[in-house]
């Protein structure tokens, strides 16, 4: 015993990240673009795989496919436990209480449409609200409006000029009318940080369940549902250094009990008849048909790798990018900074002044720099900020200072030409 607690100690202080052994983890990165050495700042829109995930994909295709749930033969066993045991390691990694409470699905978008399809077509009302935020992505938008079409109401708790909710607001806003609460953990556009967990407190002393739209969040810190006391939770594979095509979705098991089913299809029935058919039990009664298994295996070993590293010590990494990041472009001239939130994440999203973004993105390509120029699918923030698109540079954890340097040197060169 005294052993044990002699190795488990921790460290008080992070130890920070081997960067170059994290770099090395992640071949895509080693490439020329344009001649020059590929800065990739796009993380937001997806990120980059470790060998790690690469190499189980592979492993799967290449030993153990099969489908799941059905063969009695071992490869479908196989691929049946990877598949499960992915489920578990989703589990851990935002702390929900059973692996029944995840539900694979292909991302953070299939996962709010599938609670707007169920859990909102079975318990929203004419007349009833659903209460979202200014920064929503437009998959935590548009899936509510098109509920609304039967008779709901959309209400947008407004934000401040640094992109940070105004929670006075948003509290005026949660009357009796609202049956749910979706929310960003983390802005996509603007790097905010929500006090989701305030949130989440100030709607369930009025009994309102809250969704949370964590695609931003699980990549950059931890994610703990329990803690939150959130009702659903969704993210994505691919941002969290897995597969595309494969995310998940947490709900709180009695609530998905209660859900009807999503999709209707093999592996989501107990029995089938063509008087009666009964439901699997959850999360299967949301997986119909055969689902991304690669991908979720694929997620499996994305956690595996980000939890061996350990989210404390990705986040401060990224923080630290985050602070740099914001003092050498808020030194250049002629740059606006969209979204000065007091808790940011590693968004940096500005416009130069008499330079579109989507020319400005070019030119930094032509440097090798990948950035993402546009509305970053969340048009009513830019709305806010009464701009077309802004650039966004995003970071990840095998991101350096030296890029962003680099990214300096290129808004300079996109200014030179544009002078
Ligand atoms: C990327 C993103 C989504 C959508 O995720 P998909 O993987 O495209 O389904 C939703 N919300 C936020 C905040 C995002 O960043």
């Amino acid at each position: 015993m005294g052993i044990e607690t002699i190795t488990r100690a921790e460290p008080r202080e992070l130890a920070a990240l081997d960067l170059p052994r994290v770099r090395d983890d992640f071949p895509i990165l080693f490439q020329k673009v344009h001649g020059k050495p590929l800065v990739y700042l796009d993380n937001a829109a997806t990120s980059q795989k470790p060998r790690a995930v690469l190499e189980a994909l592979q492993h799967f295709y290449t030993a153990d496919c099969s489908n799941i749930h059905r063969g009695v033969h071992l490869l479908s066993e196989r691929a049946t436990a990877a598949y499960e045991a992915a489920r578990e390691k989703v589990r851990e990694f935002i702390n929900a209480g059973e692996s029944r409470e995840i539900v694979f699905v292909r991302g953070t978008t299939e996962a709010i449409n599938l609670v707007a399809y169920t859990f909102g077509r079975q318990q929203l009302q004419p007349g009833d609200e659903i209460l979202i935020t200014a920064m929503e992505h437009h998959s935590n938008i548009v899936p509510w409006q098109i509920l609304c079409e039967t008779g709901a109401k959309l209400r947008v708790a407004p934000i401040n000029d640094a992109g940070e909710l105004l929670l006075d607001d948003f509290e005026k806003l949660l009357t009796g009318r609202v049956k749910l609460v979706c929310v960003a953990h983390v802005s996509n556009a603007l790097g905010t940080v929500n006090p989701v967990r305030q949130i989440i407190r100030m709607s369930h002393s009025r009994g309102i369940p809250v969704l949370v739209d964590g695609a931003q969040a699980a990549p950059h810190m931890k994610v703990d549902v329990r803690d939150l006391d959130c009702d659903f939770y969704a993210f994505s594979g691919h941002k969290v250094y897995g597969p595309t095509g494969i995310g998940a979705l947490y709900g709180k098991a009695a609530l998905l009990e209660a859900m009807p089913p999503f999709h209707g299809g093999g592996d989501m029935i107990r029995s089938v008849t063509f008087e009666k058919t009964l439901y699997n039990s959850i999360p299967y009664k949301f997986e119909g048909g055969t689902p991304h298994i690669a991908g979720a295996i694929g997620l499996g070993a994305a956690i595996d790798y980000v939890s061996r590293i350990g989210m404390d010590r990705i986040a401060a990494h990224e923080h630290d990018l985050l602070t740099y990041g914001t003092q050498v472009l808020a030194r250049i001239s002629g740059l606006r900074l969209i979204g000065t939130a007091r808790q940011k994440a590693g968004v940096i999203s500005f416009i130069l002044e008499g330079i579109h973004p989507h020319d400005a993105g070019t030119i930094l390509d032509q440097e090798g720099i990948a950035v993402r120029t546009g509305h970053h699918c969340a048009q009513p923030v830019m709305e806010r900020f009464s701009i077309p698109a802004t650039t966004r540079a995003s970071f990840a954890l095998y991101n350096t200072r030296e890029e962003i340097d680099a990214l300096a040197a290129g808004i300079e060169k996109v200014k030179g030409i544009f002078a």
